[in-house]
């Protein structure tokens, strides 16, 4: 409480993982008042992201209405705004809407968006793969194709089921085996006109190996189920260019394709650079161990917006449980300063990394000592962690129930192309080096 008696403010920017668990930590406290500010009126569950994209789950299993998460809690209020502007100094922030906010403890925790590193054509013909609206895009790409291949099958030969994804981090090795799942699954049935065989994965990363972060043991079996699932593995080869109709390898070869998912990095999003605050790697604000940030007292900075300095020297990886961690934390840092008592510096839980590479198959190594599962086990403790960040026992239970039904029905019920503007496809745009109808499905260097 301040010496007037009145509450405490906490100005929380970003609804992710980082601010909502924030916001519901410090719901609990009589002594504070909290504005939680998201540009958008739901929470996402960006792990399920890519399941979205290949029609597994619905929208509904992915986002969270804020109002609803924090409902019954008096002290928080929801804004819809986007921020574009901070003061640390005054601990204010501006939206785009024209509103300002100032609070006595300001929660900045504005996430992440897609990083090209510059690669031309990327921003304006990629698909990124960070946010509800870019899944919902992405599968009305993935089954726009489809329907103009099957009116006009010439397009086969212009690239039109060719799939390039571009990173093979945990996001692009996930959604290879998803993707793949889905046109081996139902699509042959349900396009009995259309060559769906010849569609192809293509999974391109400039290192040596998928899943750098794991043990050569999982860079091994990541490679081995996506192979079976007939991905085309490209390793030590950068993309160069993304056209709108192909995409040009450092090694030179050309594939014809009009769906490139960008899984290549990630930076922090925009709102960094104007929140007057030292950045570093990957733009993102650097913190010290106790999240908040030298010289600005009373402002912290959390989850994938911030680098978290680690006990090895390093950064903290940009992981959901990373994120709701610190919101937990800084909730309790906040109460602790309030209570005239020392913070604390952020301690992880490391529960272990984890990816899925489609149906029954996954990797896991668990805890700090990265304790080595794949195949089924591993695929079930990716379903125990995650099912533990959602925000609400209906959502758990929603999601699983969609993508139980999907697995054994082997059904994809939720096959909308919903997105208008991802229905148009202008097959002439492009540099024409691949339009010929004569021309080969891909052209290599090599
Ligand atoms: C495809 C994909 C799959 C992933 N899978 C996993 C996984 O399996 N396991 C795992 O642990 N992690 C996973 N991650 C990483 C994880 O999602 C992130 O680390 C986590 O979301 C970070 O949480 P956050 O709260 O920092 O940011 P976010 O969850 O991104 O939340 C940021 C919030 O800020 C809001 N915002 C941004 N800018 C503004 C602004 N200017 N004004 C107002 N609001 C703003 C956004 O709308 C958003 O609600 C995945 C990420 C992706 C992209």
């Amino acid at each position: 409480m301040n010496s007037d008696g009145s509450k405490k403010h906490v100005v929380i920017v970003g609804g992710g993982f980082a601010g909502l668990s924030c916001a519901r930590k410090l719901a609990k406290s009589d002594g504070v008042h909290v504005t939680l500010i998201d540009r958008n009126n739901f929470h996402q569950f960006q792990p399920l992201l890519y399941q979205l994209a290949t029609s597994e789950v619905g929208t509904g299993d992915v986002a969270t209405s804020l109002r609803q998460a924090l409902h019954g809690h008096p002290n928080v209020d929801v804004k819809i705004g986007e921020v574009t502007a901070v003061n640390p100094a005054t601990r204010t922030v501006s939206t785009r809407q024209g509103e300002s906010y100032e609070g006595d403890f300001l929660v900045l925790a504005a996430g992440s968006q897609a990083n090209f590193f510059g690669t031309s054509g990327a921003a304006e013909n990629a698909f990124p793969l960070y946010g509800l609206e870019e899944a919902q895009r992405l599968r009305s790409r993935i089954l726009k194709v489809f329907e103009d291949a099957d009116r006009d099958p010439k397009l086969l030969e212009r690239g039109a089921l060719n799939f390039v994804i571009v990173g093979g981090g945990p996001t692009g090795t996930e959604m290879a085996g998803a993707l793949a799942d889905m046109i081996r699954g139902g699509l042959a049935d349900e396009y009995p006109d259309l060559a769906v065989k010849k569609a192809q994965v293509y999974l391109v990363d400039h290192g040596a190996s998928l899943l750098a972060a794991f043990s050569k043991k999982a860079h091994a079996y990541a490679a081995r189920i996506l192979q079976r699932k007939g991905v085309d593995i490209r390793l030590g080869v950068a993309v160069k260019e993304v056209a709108p109709d192909h995409v040009v390898l450092s090694d030179g070869t050309s594939i014809p394709t009009r769906t490139v998912v960008w899984a290549g990095g990630l930076m922090a999003s925009p709102l960094a650079a104007n929140a007057g605050l030292p950045r570093g790697h990957g733009g993102r604000i650097e913190v010290l161990p106790d999240l908040t940030v030298a010289g600005f007292p009373g402002v912290y900075v959390l989850g994938d917006f911030a680098n978290i300095p680690s006990a090895k020297g390093q950064f903290m990886p940009q992981l959901a449980s990373v994120a709701q961690q610190c919101g937990e934390w800084t909730a309790k840092n906040i109460l602790t300063e309030i209570a005239g008592e020392e913070r604390t510096a952020f301690h992880y839980h490391d529960k272990g990394i984890m990816a899925m590479i489609g149906r029954d198959a996954a990797v896991a190594e668990i805890g700090k000592k990265r304790h080595e599962l794949d195949g089924p086990i591993a695929f079930a403790a990716w379903l125990g962690v995650h099912a533990l960040l959602m925000s609400g026992v209906r959502q758990r239970i929603e999601a699983f129930v969609d993508w139980a039904w999907t697995y054994f029905s082997r059904s994809r019920p939720i096959q909308i192309l919903d997105r208008g503007d991802m229905a148009r496809i202008d097959w002439d745009e492009g540099a024409g080096e691949s339009s010929s109808s004569s021309a080969p499905a891909v052209k290599s260097a090599r």
